[in-house]
């Protein structure tokens, strides 16, 4: 089998409805699901101790405060570890890359996304990288990340 370079595979910016299942969305998550139509990552937070807290839950797992609702972030994160999917084991499904990225407010919230607009040979852990938008519908946005020059 040849080898493939990654410096030849384009991660393509997501534009449309991915062809796999959306996330289930819950009482707690489908605000965060959404929170993407102003182009802003918004990350559950405590309102008592200020813990950001992902994945999404009612309840503060540092104080136990149920005061916790979504709390805009800045979308800048690191690329903590990531995996480039070339195989099209769904068919008409480009190259990607899914990654784990660490907020930069808060290091040990790390959110999923696809890191796309750039060569899969750019993607290193330790990239500093910012959230944008995938709309599938007025409910779920899902977020990717864009490389950030360094
Ligand atoms: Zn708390």
């Amino acid at each position: 089998m040849a080898s493939i370079d990654l410096e030849d595979v384009i991660l393509e910016i997501p534009t449309e409805a991915p062809p796999f299942p959306l996330p289930s969305r819950s009482l707690e998550s489908a605000p965060i699901w959404a929170s993407g139509a102003d182009g802003v990552l918004r990350i559950d937070r405590c309102g008592s101790c200020e813990y950001y807290i992902h994945p999404p839950s009612p309840r503060c797992p540092e104080c136990g405060s149920w005061e916790v609702a979504p709390s805009a972030v800045s979308g800048r994160g690191t690329v903590y570890t990531f995996t480039i999917g070339l195989q099209e084991f769904i068919p008409g499904f480009p190259p990607h890359c899914v990654a784990l990225v660490e907020i930069d407010e808060q290091p040990d919230v790390r959110v999923i996304g696809r890191v796309a607009g750039c060569r899969a040979s750019e993607v290193e852990i330790g990239r500093v990288v910012q959230a944008s938008f995938n709309r599938v519908n007025d409910e779920v946005w899902l977020p990717y990340f864009t490389l950030v020059a360094s």
